[in-house]
């Protein structure tokens, strides 16, 4: 039996009582290097193994942690695959999911809270609110093959961008935006490693959005979220918060 477990943002205080009861059933945790270390106190029983592979960084090749999986069960073992958010939002659970089909695995899917909806929730942030915002969209900013999302489309869609993977191209991300007609007025964050203690963020206009990442020194992992319902963020508590004057 294979659990795909969606581990959310960061905060151990947001997985589902699902997926505590699956990582407590498990013989083998395989985990990513987004999951905070805190939940891991819920597989007691289990040995961990670290599949990290953050873009960037030495990574462990997709069709290797497939193969594990898929041995791991074969013996007998019920294995944990625990990822950082929801496993199916740009977590490449889908590819897990259809190897563990193919291999005639027996599986279960425990969704997660994602970051693109976790952390704007948890900075006061509601990312439909009515009358300023008609829908929310998610993007990945780094695709496969150096292709682009169509920001101008997305800069004309009246919805709250939420951009996973785009800290590294937050300057043209902004700037195409912005040549697709967005307002450089529009309330935008970008947040690091959301809903931990070690959370920092920065506010700010799009147009000052890059220069505020930059003085902030917000790194990897980063959320952007872009859209009038960022005006509604709380004013940031926590004394890493960074606010740049708009
Ligand atoms: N499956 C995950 C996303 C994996 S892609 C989910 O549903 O949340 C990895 C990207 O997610 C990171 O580059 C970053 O953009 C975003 N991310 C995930 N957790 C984050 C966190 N705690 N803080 C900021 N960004 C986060």
């Amino acid at each position: 039996m294979v659990y795909l477990i969606g581990a959310g943002p960061g905060d151990p205080e947001l997985l589902t009582l699902k997926a505590v009861r699956a990582l407590g059933e498990a013989d083998v945790v395989l985990v990513d290097d987004l999951v905070g270390r805190d939940v891991l106190c819920f597989a007691p029983r289990a040995r961990l193994i670290e599949v990290g592979k953050r873009g960037g960084c030495k990574s462990t090749p997709q069709q290797f942690i497939e193969r594990l999986m898929v041995r791991y069960a074969r013996q007998g073992c019920v294995v944990a695959r625990l990822k950082g958010g929801d496993p199916f939002v740009f977590g490449r659970g889908g590819e897990e999911m259809l190897a563990l089909r193919a291999a005639g695995i027996n599986y279960q899917v425990v969704p997660g809270v994602t970051a693109g909806l976790g952390i704007p929730a948890a900075m006061d942030v509601p990312v439909t609110h009515r009358g300023l915002a008609h829908g929310v969209t998610f993007v990945s900013g780094h695709l496969r093959d150096g292709a682009q999302p169509d920001w101008s489309a997305l800069a004309r869609s009246g919805t709250t961008l939420v951009v996973y993977m785009g800290l590294a191209r937050v300057r043209p991300i902004v700037a195409a935006l912005l040549a697709g007609g967005m307002s450089p007025d529009t309330p935008a964050a970008a947040v690091e490693s959301g809903t931990l203690r070690e959370e920092k963020r920065v506010v700010a206009a799009l147009a000052r959005l890059p220069e505020g990442v930059e003085r902030a020194g917000i790194a990897s992992p980063a959320l952007l979220v872009i859209g009038k319902v960022v005006g509604l963020a709380r004013e940031a508590a926590a004394k890493a918060a960074h606010r740049v004057a708009a």
